[in-house]
């Protein structure tokens, strides 16, 4: 009987358990003209459209296309998925008696649509049409936020049966917000490799993700609307979020998730400021998945290549810039539960990475 590989030990003559994800994936140029086939496909009639603030034109475009297959729409969504959001969602749901849902924008728009059908006593398919690359459109992961604190977990019915990426769509997100989700990606890819779920077939979808993002972010830079570029992106952006699925989290979301809901630090840019200070203790312990993260970056140095990389599309790389401050960072280290890992997690080498991703000390 096959055992999981356990941190660190991702290769097959260990054994190993995968879980390959139900779902279809649509990509390319002028994607978003089949978004009304997929969901007839889907054998979707009544389908409410979930659309953020920035993506209004596009879900216009999506609402002629659906012809009497529209059921009503949501314009504007919440970052966090607060409850009152998700319960306003939930009745729009059945006022229009909707069967699917088609989400449209980034990590908030689809968490939205999942939040409405974790709940759902039908079975609402979700189409999701990503903006950005945050990745939920490949994961099972819902999360929902109360009285400050957010609620997260795993259920198959929320995964997303077609996810449709159109390039075209993300041409004009700006380089700020660009830079950022691409770290957030990044950051799935790297940590894929080392969590306790990690296992063979992740790896390559990690490996492969990390070339075509690193690859993507640098043509990306010079260049925001080409489309060559923007598809690399969301390529590496699904292949990221499919490894998220899989592998799930380990110290380095971890981290990023108490910096985020203890100091409301923003998501994605920590990201960027914490993950080259856990490459730098982690990788070493996993050598061989280090050296094909190593080959996709493009850097004979994880850790350093990743700083530099983040440090080159001007994501802040360090916590200080984020807004905090150096007694918080020590804090943090202080308040954090240890987590499997390949090395042992003690309150001194959370002091280590937090300190050094405070003052963002290249790795
Ligand atoms: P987001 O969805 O909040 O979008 C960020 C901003 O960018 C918003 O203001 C949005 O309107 C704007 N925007 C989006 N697409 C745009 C475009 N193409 N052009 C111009 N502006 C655009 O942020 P996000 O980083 O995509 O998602 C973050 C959220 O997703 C967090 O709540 C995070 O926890 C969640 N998340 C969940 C999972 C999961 O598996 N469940 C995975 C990753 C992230």
């Amino acid at each position: 009987m096959p055992r999981p590989v356990g941190p660190g030990r991702a290769g097959p003559e260990a054994g190993f358990v995968h879980t390959f994800l139900a779902g279809r994936v649509v990509l390319g140029a002028g994607a978003l003209d089949l978004v009304a086939d997929e969901v007839e496909s889907l054998g979707v009639r009544r389908a409410l459209v979930v659309a953020t603030k920035s993506a209004r034109d596009t879900a216009d475009v999506i609402e002629e296309q659906l012809g009497d297959r529209f059921a009503g729409r949501i314009d504007g969504v919440a970052q966090h998925v607060p409850s009152e959001v998700a319960d306003h969602a939930r009745a729009k749901a059945r006022e229009v008696d909707a069967d699917g849902i088609i989400a449209i924008g980034g990590g908030s728009a689809i968490g939205l649509a999942k939040a409405v059908a974790l709940t759902s006593t039908d079975d609402l398919a979700i189409v999701a049409v990503p903006t950005t690359y945050a990745g939920s459109e490949m994961t099972p992961v819902w999360g929902e936020t109360a009285g400050g604190s957010k609620t997260t977990g795993t259920d198959p019915r929320v995964l997303p049966r077609v996810v449709v990426y159109d390039p075209v769509l993300t041409q004009h997100l700006p380089k700020k917000v660009t830079a950022a989700s691409v770290a957030n990606a990044i950051a799935h890819c790297v940590e894929a490799v080392w969590t306790p779920k990690a296992d063979p077939i992740t790896e390559l979808s990690a490996v492969e993700g990390l070339r075509a993002l690193a690859g993507g972010l640098r043509q990306v830079l010079p260049e925001p609307t080409d489309l060559d570029a923007r598809s690399n992106l969301l390529y590496g952006a699904c292949l990221a979020g499919s490894a998220l699925a899989t592998a799930g989290t380990g110290l380095h979301h971890k981290l990023c998730h108490l910096l985020g809901g203890t100091y409301n630090l923003p998501h994605a840019e920590t990201h960027a400021a914490v993950l080259p200070q856990v490459a730098r203790v982690n990788a070493p312990a996993v050598p061989q998945s280090k050296a094909r993260l190593e080959a996709a970056l493009g850097s004979a140095d994880l850790a350093g290549g990743l700083f530099d990389l983040f440090a080159a599309a001007q994501v802040p790389t360090s916590l200080k810039e984020l807004g905090l401050t150096e007694d918080q960072a020590v804090e943090a280290a202080k308040a954090f539960k240890p987590t499997d890992n390949p090395i042992p997690v003690t309150e001194d080498l959370v002091r280590e990475i937090l300190t050094r991703a405070w003052a963002g000390t290249r790795p």
